[in-house]
């Protein structure tokens, strides 16, 4: 049996064709798109307002969401970790990170992740496949539907790299900020890359002005290649001058993410050289003390190890924000839930 094509990957106006080509007026189109979007209906039986010989021909042809929930971690930080199986038996987690008001939506983009950065569970397991529009779209509905969260933020981050699946990630959020649907601002959004550069010189040219974010980590091209393979590829010099020439375009901010690794790149000198590039770039730093991977060699800092380098930066006049690592009781850093069952 062919696989059943998902209804999220499609935007209204691919909606609009897909009903003329079917001998159906395209303001069907909107109907669905609004019940899906605005109403989230998951299920072809409740679009009562479609003749029914039509929800019997969709529900042939798709399935509105891909997902289904295997699994949830909760932690006591109020962190929650969501596993959903796709269709062939590979698995995703979108994480919620409440802090204070905010209710921000830590997204995947991938199964797996070429880039085996060494500190992180994602790439442990290796590359699977890029995840479609639909199943990225998928992720924001389910927690805001099925779950009843009012996602303040989304970020796309992991598990995956986004812009090593660009076209799928840029279109799941035009998407999903759409204001005939979801009608989430482009602000609310953050792409964040290990250092994609075609990616990121792709993004400048993107019209809705998302967020991005770039993870350094280092600010040596010795330490960072070891860190972050993707480093051979785009070294720091490279990178950052890419990150100067989007910055440039349109005014857009741009944020360093910075996972702090004890005995490892937090050291004084690699504060200086951060604060330099982060100067240079006028970007804010956040920094993030590890979670540890139990099948990797990494620790993580004491907490006067990460007051004492976010003070370093703060002297360089760099603005730092200190994001707790969230979730760690549950395994929520990015691909350490679904590393298990994949
Ligand atoms: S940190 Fe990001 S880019 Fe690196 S392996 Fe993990 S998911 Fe991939």
């Amino acid at each position: 049996m062919s696989r059943l094509q998902e209804l999220t990957s499609f935007n209204l106006e691919e909606l609009q064709d897909f009903f003329k080509s079917v001998g159906e007026p395209a303001y069907r189109a909107r109907q669905v798109f609004e019940g899906i979007y605005q109403r989230g209906w998951f299920d072809f039986a409740a679009f009562t307002n479609l003749p029914l010989p039509l929800r019997e021909k969709l529900a042939a042809k798709f399935v509105i969401d891909p997902l289904q929930l295997e699994q949830t971690a909760s932690s006591a930080d109020g962190t929650v970790k969501y596993l959903f199986r796709l269709p062939e038996g590979l698995f995703v987690e979108p994480v919620l990170i409440p802090a204070g008001d905010r209710k921000p939506a830590c997204l995947s983009t991938q199964v797996g992740c070429k880039f085996r950065c060494a500190f992180c569970a994602s790439g442990l397991n290796g590359f699977k496949r890029n995840l479609t529009a639909g199943e990225i779209v998928s992720q924001v509905l389910s927690l805001k539907f099925q779950f009843g969260h009012n996602l303040t933020n989304l970020v796309f981050m992991g598990m995956g790299e986004p812009l090593d699946n660009l076209e799928n990630v840029l279109k799941a959020i035009r998407i999903i900020n759409d204001e005939r649907g979801l009608n989430f601002g482009a602000r609310r959004m953050t792409i964040s890359t290990a250092g994609v550069i075609p990616g990121i010189k792709r993004l400048k040219e993107f019209e809705l002005q998302v967020n991005l974010s770039i993870s350094i980590h280092s600010s040596t091209d010795r330490l960072r290649s070891r860190l972050m393979p993707i480093n051979k590829k785009y070294p720091l010099p490279d990178l950052v001058g890419a990150a100067e020439d989007y910055i440039r375009s349109g005014g857009r901010q741009l944020t360093l993410e910075y996972i702090l690794i004890k005995d490892l790149n937090d050291s004084r000198y690699e504060a200086e050289g951060l604060a330099a590039i982060a100067r240079r770039l006028k970007a804010k730093v956040n920094l993030i003390a590890y979670s540890p991977v139990p099948q990797l060699p990494y620790s993580r800092p004491e907490e006067a190890e990460v007051v004492r380098f976010q003070r370093w930066l703060e002297e360089r006049r760099v603005k730092v924000t200190v994001r707790q690592s969230k979730g760690v009781d549950i395994a929520a850093a990015c691909g350490q839930l679904a590393g298990k069952f994949q």
